[in-house]
């Protein structure tokens, strides 16, 4: 799976850029296509497996690993809950949503970036239909006749080889949140950057504690405190970006000083582990998915604020579509970078990506306000969300990706 012996020429049928979560999965949804598929990554495998994301994956993501062959060799290694308690701040209302209000085993999985990156490789290592180009980056997107044309250079500069012209009938951004492809071709977007950052830090407890999912809306923003494998939980604190900053200079004993106040008090016996981090939080929208052999998936199409744990799901289920699009074209002998097949997945995904973005914007909004009619409004919600059970359901069911599941089921996606 490493670096391409160079050839100055290349030609495939779909040249995915980016091996984050979103073009592996994809990938493997197009493996037993009977399409020419190439990826290709800027970081060494090595470095863009390592990363230290964590992620919640809801219903609709398990579905998906399940349709595409690999949720048995994922769920050994993730860590399911079946708990979501959600609150504002020192409010003593709780609202607990459970595994009976969703009719799963679970309400959710939290899976590290590692493991999932290492299960969806290894799903892709025996694939005759699939080149890889690691590390290997774009550097040019021209339009050829019924071909997009990929100008690739080696990542590795210590040795002399020469750039390599990649056509391909469609490319396949899933280059992030930054998208070079989206903004080389000039896909303009919509949205605003946040006022706060997100900390995100690994605490490691001192017992076993049940799996419960926590999200504690603060008047700074929201606490999410998602359970781990191993009695580890992962943190991800949005504040305003100054307070963020602050507690990223804290030495560890003064950090969980602060933090401690703000999680569960059956979590106070815990220690850090690893390095913090943090992330800037913006929403963002393109306004097209697609372009002439170009379409966009996952971050590079939609970034949102990570309160419930929404972005990655979302790019799931856009590749979900993209890839029953692909599939179904190709088997009817059409070009699968025709305007009409690209146009189609973008009308797909597009209303319930703004759904979703609009969703989580409202929510941040509206739990890190402290205007006190405001207070009194969402006080009362969460008050009715406790007592109206299908009211519960439905917000679970929606925010687990599958109150729509009927109009949007994943599909079998081998030919
Ligand atoms: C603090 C935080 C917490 C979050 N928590 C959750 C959560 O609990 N659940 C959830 O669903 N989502 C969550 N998200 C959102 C989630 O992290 C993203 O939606 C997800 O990582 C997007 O994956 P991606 O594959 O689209 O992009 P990325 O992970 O950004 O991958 C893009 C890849 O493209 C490569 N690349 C870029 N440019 C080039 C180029 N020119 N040539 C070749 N390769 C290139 C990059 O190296 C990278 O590997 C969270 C986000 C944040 C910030």
């Amino acid at each position: 799976m490493s670096a391409q012996p160079p050839s100055p020429q290349v030609s495939v049928d779909v040249a995915i850029v980016g091996a984050g979560i979103v073009g592996l999965t994809l990938a493997c949804a197009l493996r037993d296509s009977g399409l020419k598929i190439a990826i290709i990554e800027a970081q060494p495998e090595a470095v863009a497996i390592a990363k230290g994301q964590a992620y919640a994956l809801h219903q609709v993501a398990r579905q998906i690993f399940s349709h595409l062959g690999v949720w048995q060799a994922l769920y050994p290694r993730i860590q399911a809950f079946d708990q979501v308690r959600l609150s504002d701040g020192t409010y003593p209302q709780t609202v607990e949503f459970l595994t009976q209000d969703l009719g799963a085993d679970a309400i959710g999985y939290v899976a590290e970036h590692h493991v999932l990156a290492e299960t969806l490789r290894n799903a892709l290592a025996h694939s005759n239909h699939i080149q890889w180009f690691c590390p290997w980056w774009v550097s040019d997107f021209q339009l050829g006749d019924k071909v997009g044309q990929l100008t690739l250079v080696p990542g590795d500069t210590s040795q002399q080889v020469a750039p390599t012209i990649m056509e391909s009938s469609l490319v396949v951004a899933a280059d992030g949140g930054r998208s070079p492809l989206r903004q080389t071709v000039g896909i303009t977007t919509q949205g605003w950057p946040y006022w706060q950052s997100c900390v995100v830090a690994t605490l490691k407890l001192a017992r076993s504690h049940p799996a419960i999912a926590y999200e504690r809306f603060w008047p700074t923003g929201p606490l999410g405190v998602l359970p781990l494998t191993g009695d580890r939980y992962r943190i991800v604190w949005t504040l305003p970006h100054a307070q963020a900053q602050e507690m990223l200079a804290l030495d560890d004993a003064e950090f969980l000083e602060k933090l401690i106040p703000h999680l569960d008090p059956t979590m106070a016996d815990v220690t850090l582990q690893g390095k913090r981090f943090l992330f800037p939080t913006r929403l963002m929208h393109t306004r097209s998915y697609w372009g002439d052999r170009l379409v966009l998936v996952g971050d590079a199409a939609h970034t949102c604020h990570p309160v419930g744990g929404q972005g990655l799901n979302l790019g799931l289920r856009d590749v979900n579509s993209l890839a029953d699009a692909l599939i179904t074209a190709h088997q009817q002998g059409k070009d699968i970078g025709d305007p009409a097949v690209l146009r189609a997945y973008h009308r797909r995904r597009t209303w319930e990506n703004w759904l979703t973005l609009a969703f989580t914007d409202l929510l941040n909004r509206l739990f890190s306000n402290q205007f006190l009619g405001l207070v009194s409004l969402r006080r009362f919600g969460l008050y009715l969300l406790q007592i109206l059970p299908p009211l519960k359901q439905m917000s679970l069911r929606f925010m687990a990706g599958i109150l729509f599941e009927i109009s949007d089921q994943p599909r079998n996606m081998s030919p």
